[in-house]
């Protein structure tokens, strides 16, 4: 089973959703190019379910349009779309077996019984689930059940494969054991894939690109390495592993580079966007990031350092997840192979390459939510930083 896409890109164009004059989704621009695999991402309520189920054909637009090459496809209705959907809930026939539930889409398409059979086989390989295909889904453990979603939804060979948080009840283990074999898949059968999600590691080890959305708009369409090293805002960098955010004031330039002080800090920063001096911004920079430096050290530049001392430390295998304190109050998140103890006091030395100052915007860090419109708990790895606040 060999999936050649019936189209060479997908596109997406100024595509919008209200509900009730508000606005989930705006102007969604995207093109998606055969064989890619596109994550959207984002928290909760920030209008990705929006997206998919736009580009599904569950909901309508209200403004834009979506285009299979010169083709118009968003006034079809979903079935004349050719798309395959997994979903959170595996959405399983309960009283049919796993074969059946794989076989049921081509027996509706009234292919002929020898076909069906073929097809069926290949995908209960695919899945490596042949043991089970003789189950029912209430006898399947959860990753079992999602394997027969996608089989289910690729057996078809559908132009595109959409899916929607399709890891999220499933265990820790299983989820990263999914996360490759639906990578596999995808690479395999060269499907062409949408896939929704709010956990970031996810988006980034899955995708060839990622979009991000908050509050219902783009915040920037990029690939891993992208988003990794340049986010385009803090909201972005906060949201993509960013922990340390804080609040400082651009007080000159040093070539390339922007001096940014406050708080009793003064630390050489990258301008994401052309800054000028007196300048509100928002320093980034991720915990792995900030080097730790015990003793008195032989360190050049010290405008890029920072002295604190340990408070929390959190044992995390090979690295430990400490928190530190300076002299001002200002909390900053470090991972370290140093073995420290809360007391010990430190010097961070930070590159400025790798610290990052962005426009602050409107929005003031302190009190802000997540990317999305409704706040929700997030992975440990992207916490909300304990920035900007000053001292507690
Ligand atoms: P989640 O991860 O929780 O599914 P999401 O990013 O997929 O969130 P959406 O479900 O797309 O977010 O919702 C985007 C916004 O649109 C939210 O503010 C939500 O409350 C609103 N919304 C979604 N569906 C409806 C609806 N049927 N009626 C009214 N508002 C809706």
């Amino acid at each position: 089973m060999t999936q050649t896409s019936t189209f060479s890109e997908l596109r997406l164009d100024g595509v919008s959703r209200q509900f009730a004059g508000t606005d989930a989704l705006k102007d969604l621009d995207l093109t998606i190019r055969a064989g890619e695999f596109i994550a959207l991402l984002g928290p909760s309520g920030c209008g990705k379910s929006t997206a998919l189920n736009c580009l599904a054909g569950l909901l309508p637009l209200t403004g834009g349009s979506i285009w299979q090459d010169e083709k118009r496809i968003d006034t079809l209705p979903p079935e004349r779309r050719g798309f395959g959907m997994v979903f959170q809930n595996y959405a399983l026939f309960p009283h049919m077996t796993v074969r059946s539930n794989i076989a049921f889409g081509l027996q509706m398409r009234r292919l002929p019984k020898q076909e069906v059979a073929q097809r069926t086989d290949e995908a209960i390989r695919l899945v490596q689930l042949e043991e089970h295909a003789g189950k029912l889904p209430g006898q399947l453990s959860g990753g079992q059940q999602q394997r027969v979603a996608i089989a289910r939804a690729v057996v078809l060979e559908p132009s595109l494969v959409l899916m929607d948080e399709p890891l999220s009840n499933l265990d820790a283990k299983l989820r990263l054991e999914m996360r490759t074999e639906i990578r596999r898949l995808h690479q395999s059968l060269g499907l062409t894939t949408v896939y929704v999600t709010h956990d970031q590691e996810e988006a980034l080890s899955m995708a060839d690109r990622l979009v991000v959305l908050r509050k219902g708009k783009v915040q920037q369409i990029g690939t891993p390495e992208d988003l990794h090293t340049r986010p385009a805002n803090w909201h972005v960098a906060d949201f993509m592993g960013f922990r340390n955010l804080v609040e400082l004031t651009v007080s000159g330039a040093d070539g390339d580079l922007v001096v940014v002080e406050d708080k009793g800090l003064k630390l050489a920063a990258t301008p994401v966007e052309p800054l000028s001096t007196g300048d509100a911004v928002v320093v980034a920079v991720r915990p792995e990031d900030l080097v730790v430096r015990t003793g008195a050290g032989g360190h050049s530049s010290p405008s890029s350092s920072v002295d604190a001392v340990v408070e929390v430390v959190e044992y995390q295998g090979r690295e430990l997840a400490v928190e530190v304190r300076t002299r001002e109050g200002q909390r900053l998140h470090v991972r370290t192979g140093e073995r420290l103890a809360p007391g010990d006091a430190v010097t961070l030395d930070v590159d400025p390459v790798r610290l990052l100052a962005f426009p602050r915007g409107d929005e003031p860090l302190a009190g802000r939510a997540t990317l999305g419109a409704d706040a929700e708990p997030r992975d440990k790895d992207v916490a909300p930083a304990l920035s900007g606040s000053g001292p507690s």
